[in-house]
């Protein structure tokens, strides 16, 4: 789907929540809806092109003059700073402005309304973000890059031996990063988590010069961005022959993965696909070292909605992108988390976009 039919689908929702136009400032939100890529704009989108609002527009600064051309040749480019501000300056007087009072910070607010004194600013909070959480094709085709790519790049450490005892977690998560960059991706989609031995059972451990050893589980919890897009993946490793708590607790896991992927339908609550997994790690006497939720959406932003967890809201829908992702952590000891990026589609299991497989490796 191109950014105009996009910004046709928003068109609809600001008829419905009475809204002429939308002041847009969330960058991500702005590349959605437009496709700059630049640090710093913000946009209008207009339920009626050409009537009372205006027409769409797009505000960068001077930087960027040349980049928001290229990018958005279907636009009116405003170059001027700051941009909010001076994008909604050129909407028209009476006109039913909203804003995204989800993003749009308290201080970015104030210079907005500075801008334009008197109008009315309607809070709208979500109008692009709940658009987002549905992937049209493009998306998909960009996120499912990222992961082969992150795939092929995990594949490729562990060709090379690079997972094995007496280096550093560090060392080896700065050469899986090294290697995704070889193969094309912007960079990590986050800081890349590289747990061994009692570090595994830090769900959000970050590398450190802590030394392989054999005996150790090596959690990584990685992702690659491309084009925008990313992807997530955890998988745990054994170096050398598991023993039976290590090889249990694996198991364990990706019961309570599997759990969780296969109750991930259109339809089905979000909290009910938590529960499908979680419940497998209940059972076990383990939910307590479960502390975080099952997953998230995964798009333009590594973490996004849908948040799925205990308390989540909301259903889970065709299109989406969503990470399915339980662990279990047993302090001073070590953890085992893993976690695929899978697509929702209609009438069927959702899809994994991560092929890694899942069973226990010892290297
Ligand atoms: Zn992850
Ligand atoms: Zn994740």
């Amino acid at each position: 789907m191109g950014h105009a039919e996009r910004r046709a689908s928003l068109r609809e929702h600001l008829h419905t929540s009475g809204l002429d136009a939308l002041l847009v400032t969330d960058l991500l939100d702005v590349r959605y809806l437009t496709g700059f890529t630049g640090s710093n704009a913000a946009a209008v989108v207009v339920a009626d092109p050409g009537g009372d609002a205006g027409t769409d527009l797009l505000c960068t600064d001077g930087r960027y003059r040349i980049q928001a051309a290229e990018q958005c040749p279907d636009l009116d480019v405003v170059i001027d700073r700051p941009s909010a501000p001076a994008v909604a300056s050129r909407v028209p007087a009476g006109t039913r402005l909203g804003y995204d009072s989800a993003t749009l910070t308290v201080d970015g607010l104030a210079a907005v309304r500075d801008a334009v004194p008197g109008r009315e600013l309607r809070r709208a909070p979500g109008l692009v973000g709940r658009l987002r959480e549905t992937k049209d094709d493009t998306e998909v085709a960009a996120i499912r890059a990222a992961c082969e790519l992150a795939d092929t790049a995990l594949r490729d450490l562990l060709d090379a031996g690079g997972l094995a005892p007496g280096r550093t977690e560090r060392d080896v998560a700065l050469d899986l990063e090294d290697r995704m960059r070889r193969l094309g991706a912007a960079g990590p989609s986050f800081d890349t988590i590289l747990a061994a031995g009692a570090n595994s059972a830090i769900p959000h451990h970050g590398p450190s010069e802590t030394v392989l050893r054999r005996g150790d589980l090596v959690k990584i919890d990685f992702g690659a961005a491309l084009d925008g897009y990313h992807s997530d993946t955890t998988r745990t490793f054994c170096l050398g022959p598991a023993a039976d708590w290590q090889r249990d607790l694996h198991a364990l896991v990706d019961t309570a993965a599997a759990a969780g992927r296969a109750a991930l339908a259109d339809g089905t609550p979000v909290a009910a696909v938590d529960a499908a997994s979680r419940s497998v790690i209940d059972d076990a006497g383990y939910g307590e070292e479960f502390p975080h939720g099952l997953g998230h959406g995964v798009g333009l932003a590594v973490h996004e909605a849908p948040w799925l967890s205990r308390n989540g809201f909301g259903t889970i829908a065709a299109g989406q992108v969503v990470t399915v992702e339980p662990g279990v952590y047993l302090e001073g000891h070590g953890g085992v988390r893993i976690e695929d990026t899978l697509h929702v589609v209609a009438g069927g299991p959702a899809v994994a976009l991560t092929r890694l497989p899942r069973e226990l490796i010892e290297l």
